[in-house]
């Protein structure tokens, strides 16, 4: 079982705790992104099982009513294992959400796979006419060509600033400048992009910058957070009227995903403290 103290940023460790999750939280106006917790399988049968546990959470969200869809890391699916196993996994389940009319997300994760994901991302978001999203990382140097590249691709977009420690030599180290390509990057997609915009990200200032955009390009973006992470403000601006859609990971791999939220922020570290103490 979860503890309480990891339930803050971890919907359960079944798809039906999570399923619950996100009616609780459809219910305070923000939708939800489903994300089974695994990573870096270098094997074809675990990529093909958690392939397996999409297609069935897909189904399940469309039997539920709930406004909810899911991302899966490339990894998971099986990327490591060959880009073949990738590429025919994630087909698998852009082909159920096409049936389901699930959305499917694809996050983004070290350098060393952008090409193939991209690449397999460009393939099925034009098999499936956009109903597939990909993330993309701000601090890598290579984003300015790829979102040209990405530009007429139908689907969705996730820009983040990046959450893997890069080589300096193909991404920027400095935060100041991590966030200045972030507003680059974002003006490049309210100007270019034909599919839909998400802003991955807690940062007011990043919110702020797409709500001017939004006003002067006069085009919709979508809001995506982590659970667990400003809830606050998730529930805010989905009062206010925006779209805003909560991250939430789930499944008995929840460790390692709560370490690295704790190591991450100051904050989340003292929460995890106090929770231990009893304080
Ligand atoms: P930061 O630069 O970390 O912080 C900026 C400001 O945001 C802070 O000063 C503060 O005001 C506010 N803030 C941030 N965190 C908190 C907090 N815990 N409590 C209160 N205020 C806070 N990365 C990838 O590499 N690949 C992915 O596929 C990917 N998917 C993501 C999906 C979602 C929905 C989100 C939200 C992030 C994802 N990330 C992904 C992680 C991302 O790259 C960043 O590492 C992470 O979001 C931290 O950057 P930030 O923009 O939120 O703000």
């Amino acid at each position: 079982m979860i503890p309480p103290i990891a339930s803050r940023f971890v919907a359960g460790e079944t798809a039906a705790a999570a399923l619950d999750h996100a009616r609780r939280t459809n219910e305070e106006g923000v939708k939800v992104i489903l994300n089974l917790l695994g990573e870096h399988y270098d094997e074809r049968a675990p990529a093909d099982a958690d392939t397996a546990a999409y297609e069935r959470l897909i189904a399940d969200i469309d039997g539920s009513g709930l406004d909810a869809c899911v991302s899966v890391k490339p990894s998971q699916i099986g990327i490591d294992v060959s880009d073949a196993a990738f590429r025919e996994n994630y087909h698998r389940i852009a082909e159920a959400g096409a049936d389901h009319d699930v959305f499917v997300w694809c996050d983004m994760e070290d350098a060393d796979t952008t090409d193939v994901t991209l690449d397999v991302f460009e393939e099925v978001a034009r098999e499936y006419d956009g109903d597939v999203g990909q993330c993309v990382q701000a601090n890598l140097k290579r984003t300015e060509e790829d979102l040209e590249r990405l530009s007429d691709v139908p689907g969705k977009i996730r820009l983040v600033k990046g959450a893997y420690d890069e080589d300096p030599d193909i991404s920027y180290k400095q935060k100041s400048r991590v966030n200045e390509k972030y507003e680059e990057y974002l003006e490049f997609l309210f100007e270019e992009y034909v599919g839909g915009i998400a802003v991955g990200s807690h940062d007011p200032k990043m919110i702020a910058a797409a709500e001017e955009l939004a006003a002067e390009y006069d085009r919709a973006f979508e809001v995506q957070m982590l659970m667990g992470v400003r809830e606050d403000a998730q529930r805010e601006l989905a009062a206010e009227g925006r779209e805003v859609w909560q991250y939430a990971p789930y499944g008995d791999k929840w460790m390692s995903y709560f370490y690295r939220r704790v190591r991450e922020r100051k904050e989340n570290l003292l929460f995890a403290l106090r929770a231990v103490a009893g304080v």
